[in-house]
Formats: structure tokens, C-alpha cells, sequence
């Protein structure tokens, strides 16, 4: 199955195909209930690391990487740009706390 093949499945709850959980590769109405098909958004499984970054990091850097593994819809370069957002954001973040330490250490040049 290749990356942007989308899958349609049936919403109707009563229906066998819905119960059955059969999807289908295009859009059309439902064989047994006649209900429109919809498309079938991509189940998200996320690593041990991926769950530690997202409850464990600051939300400046926790919320763009939020999106990147969760947006699927997008093409491959809008995939990249989200990457390079996060790694820009971190790197800022990490600038941040080595300034803002510089600035509160006891021992630096009082001359300058
Ligand atoms: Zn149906």
C-alpha cells in the first residue's frame, strides 16, 4: 500500500459493513446500508519516545512535534518543513536556557 492511498469506510453504526470493519479503496455509497463512504483517517501509533516528548517537553517544542507525527494529510515536503520547525524550535529553546544561564552565574567577567 503505498503512502497516499486512502481508505473509505462506512460510519453507519447499524451497519454490518461498519461492524465488520471492511474498508473500501474508493469513495462510493455502502453496499449494504447505502450511506456514503468516508474516508478513513490514518490510526496514529506512537512510540514510547514519541508519548515522552509530547507529555514531557516544553509546549513550544512539545505542539510542533505534536503535528508533525499527526498530520498525515500533508505532502512529503510540508512533512519536512515540520520537522525543520521542530528542530529550529529546540535549538531556540536550548539558545534560550544557555543565555538565560549565562546571565544568572556567579563567576563571569563584572569588568564587561
Ligand atoms: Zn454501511
Amino acid at each position: 500500500m503505498s503512502v497516499n492511498s486512502k481508505q473509505y469506510i462506512c460510519i453507519n453504526l447499524d451497519c454490518e459493513i461498519h461492524k465488520d470493519e471492511i474498508v473500501f479503496p474508493k469513495q462510493r455509497d455502502c453496499y449494504a446500508c447505502k450511506h456514503p463512504l468516508v474516508e478513513k483517517k490514518r490510526e496514529l501509533t506512537l512510540t514510547e519516545d514519541d508519548k515522552e516528548i509530547i507529555t514531557n517537553y516544553p509546549t513550544v517544542i512539545a505542539l510542533p512535534f505534536y503535528e508533525f507525527i499527526t498530520n498525515n494529510e500533508d505532502s512529503a515536503f510540508d512533512k519536512i518543513t515540520r520537522l525543520k520547525d521542530v528542530y529550529e524550535i529546540s535549538l531556540r529553546y536550548l539558545a534560550l536556557l544557555v543565555i538565560s544561564e549565562y546571565f544568572n552565574i556567579e563567576i563571569k567577567n563584572k569588568d564587561r
